[in-house]
């Protein structure tokens, strides 16, 4: 039986590491996923110039600041990116690439991606459209199926994709080491939408189609509404009351992905907030 953690945090940016300690200092077990690098927005910033005590500091030294504050107390982040979060009644289940996972209660704070969705892609999800090779790559078998992939981490998925599949075709949004299988075609373009009938037939970029029967795309981020199906938005955040608390009993949501202003305080301290109520929620049910 997997271990059912009181909390599960998604998202390790300034908003997923707040709450990690203060649900540490509250004596939870949790468990929290997210990248190494804590968040390409905090390495990203040249110099931050707002954050209360730690004047002209760079992303770096606060990254490296939250890690060792993390670490200090015991806190790993697993480098694991979450696909789905489904609430199971008195639990909730979170499904990542390889390993599942159980929580009492979860947070969510992915931060927001800019990247717009393709046309099609909704209209097609679950129809040919698909974010998890590991789920999924199973439907495509005999099949032809098209990789859009923004990260180094879709280079395994496209391999182990064209393991199972007739033909991969892999279509980068990076620049980076492309170690593909000699078996994946590799196409230079940007994609512009995904066509079909009631499924999947068609990829177009602008200068050529591809004729395809699955579309993975495989970006950093998952949107809300994949994440958590029934979630309610705001636009593209999630809504919350001023606890934090998301319309689905014992999910939280903080930082950026629950509105403006996108600021590291404001997602350190929604961080906070949405902890201690998940705390009371999770002292609730016992
Ligand atoms: P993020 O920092 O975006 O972190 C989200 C984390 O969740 C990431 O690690 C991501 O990989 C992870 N994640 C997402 N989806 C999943 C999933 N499905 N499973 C597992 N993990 C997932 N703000 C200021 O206050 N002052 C500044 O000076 C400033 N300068 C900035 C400079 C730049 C260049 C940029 C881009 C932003 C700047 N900001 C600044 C804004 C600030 O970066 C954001 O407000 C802040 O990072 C939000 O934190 P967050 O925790 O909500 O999300």
């Amino acid at each position: 039986m997997s271990t059912r953690y009181d909390l599960a945090i998604v998202g390790s940016g300034a908003a997923g590491i707040s709450a990690a300690i203060n649900a540490k200092l509250r004596n939870k077990n949790i468990i929290v996923f997210g990248s190494k690098d804590l968040s390409a927005k905090l390495i990203k910033a040249p110099i931050i110039d707002n954050y209360l005590g730690l004047p002209e500091i760079t992303g770096k030294q606060l990254k490296d600041k939250f890690i060792n504050h993390a670490t200090a107390m015991g806190i790993e982040v697993i480098p694991e990116k979450i696909n789905n979060v489904y609430a199971m009644g008195d639990y909730f289940a979170l499904i990542a690439n390889e390993n599942n996972y159980e929580a009492v209660s979860v947070i969510i704070a992915t931060g927001v991606e800019f990247s717009k969705t393709l046309p099609g892609e909704f209209e097609y999800l679950g129809q040919g459209v698909s974010y998890c090779a590991t789920c999924d790559a199973s439907f495509f078998k005999g099949k032809v199926v098209t990789v859009i992939g923004y990260n180094q981490e879709s280079i395994d998925e496209a391999n182990f994709i064209s393991e199972i599949v007739e033909k991969t075709y892999f279509i980068p949004m990076f620049k980076g080491d492309y170690a593909l299988n000699p078996n994946i075609e590799m196409v230079q373009g940007t994609p512009v939408s995904i066509k079909g009938t009631d499924k999947v037939e068609l990829l177009e970029l602008k200068d050529r189609e591809i004729t395809t029967d699955g579309v993975f795309i495989l970006r950093d981020s998952v949107s809300p509404e994949q994440l958590v199906p029934g979630l309610e938005m705001e636009g593209k955040h999630i809504k919350v009351t001023r606890n934090m608390e998301t319309n689905v009993a014992g999910l939280y949501a903080a930082g950026d992905i629950s509105g403006k202003p996108y600021q590291y305080m404001k997602a350190a301290g929604e961080g906070q907030v949405a902890t201690l109520n998940a705390v009371s929620f999770i002292d609730d049910k016992r």
